[in-house]
């Protein structure tokens, strides 16, 4: 199914492949409405847990994937947003896709305390064909984790599969999530906590999910008119002491006041920073992925199979 969709993906205008991933997606909502966006079981911190740096309550971290031209057209003018309410997020750059980003933008957001992370390769669906293919496409994505100094990756449409992932010279990957039945490859990894993945060698990363649904599931998949769901998931996650991260893309983001169809306006984006910083001001610790990244390398928590589980 998830290959014949990307397959005909290219065939299909837009407009008709939407209608058709809403319907599905309603199905698996109504299916899916005991495990998500709230998976209980994935309130069970990893072992080896020790808590928040400096006692902080949770952490949040926000994460831009830019998917295509227009999205890296609007990045500077959503790194304002983010600054002016106080937060830095990664912008998630695609190597080799439909843009090239320029090296200019790549520094004046590191400068302004941003993180730059790669994201896929080519952004086509078929980094993960084979495991073959995986390996010779890691070299490449190799050469611009060196070239950005990244730290991190995220696969796109989430794909994901941790043990190829050892091919990747990176601190971390942030291509899961605790519970997302809607994505083309659903199996989540049912926590709300970053977690170890021990490689063979002495070597490993840390894995990042995603614990807030995307931007693009909420507002052009179920076309929500509110934030209630986002603000519902970050009160039960901070209840659990666990990790906020939410994946936003300026792609979708229409700052003129008059979205299309695969757009939101940016106020409801503004709400949610805005609702994390007033609800939870000095209890949360507002990092990059990079920083909740080196901290979890250095405690090492693993998902067991007591910690560790599905909505399957
Ligand atoms: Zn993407």
């Amino acid at each position: 199914m998830t290959n014949l969709y990307y397959l005909l993906k290219p065939a299909i205008p837009w407009a008709i492949r939407i209608r058709i991933r809403r319907l599905i997606a309603n199905r698996l909502r109504r299916q899916f409405s005991g495990s998500w966006p709230i998976l209980s079981s994935a309130a069970q911190p990893p072992e080896g847990w020790p808590g928040w740096p400096n006692g902080k309550q949770l952490a949040f971290v926000v994460t831009h994937d830019v998917e295509g031209a227009r999205g890296l057209g609007l990045c500077r003018k959503l790194a304002e947003l983010d600054k002016a309410l106080g937060v830095r997020a990664a912008f998630n750059f695609v190597p080799e896709g439909e843009y090239r980003v320029p090296d200019t933008l790549r520094a004046d957001l590191e400068r302004e305390g941003f993180e730059v992370a790669v994201h896929d390769l080519h952004h086509d669906g078929t980094l993960y064909r084979s495991s073959q293919h995986f390996h010779m496409q890691a070299r490449k994505i190799n050469q611009y984790v060196q070239k950005w100094e990244a730290s991190g990756f995220r696969a796109g449409f989430m794909f994901h599969n941790l043990e190829w992932l050892h091919d990747l010279d990176v601190l971390y990957d942030a291509s899961t999530f605790d519970t997302d039945p809607f994505e083309p490859q659903p199996d989540g990894v049912g926590t709300i906590f970053p977690f170890w993945v021990q490689g063979s060698d002495s070597k490993g990363y840390v894995e990042l999910p995603c614990t807030l649904p995307q931007d693009s599931t909420m507002f052009v998949l179920f076309k929500e008119t509110t934030i209630d769901l986002w603000v519902k998931k970050i009160d039960w996650v901070a209840s659990h002491g666990g990790m906020v991260l939410v994946n936003v893309h300026p792609d979708y983001i229409s700052f003129d006041g008059k979205p299309n169809a695969s757009e939101y306006p940016v106020h409801l984006y503004e709400q949610l920073l805005k609702y994390v910083v007033t609800r939870y001001g000095d209890v949360c610790w507002y990092a990059l992925p990079r920083e909740i990244a080196a901290f979890a390398a250095q405690v090492k928590p693993r998902l067991t199979p007591s910690t560790r589980s599905s909505e399957h």
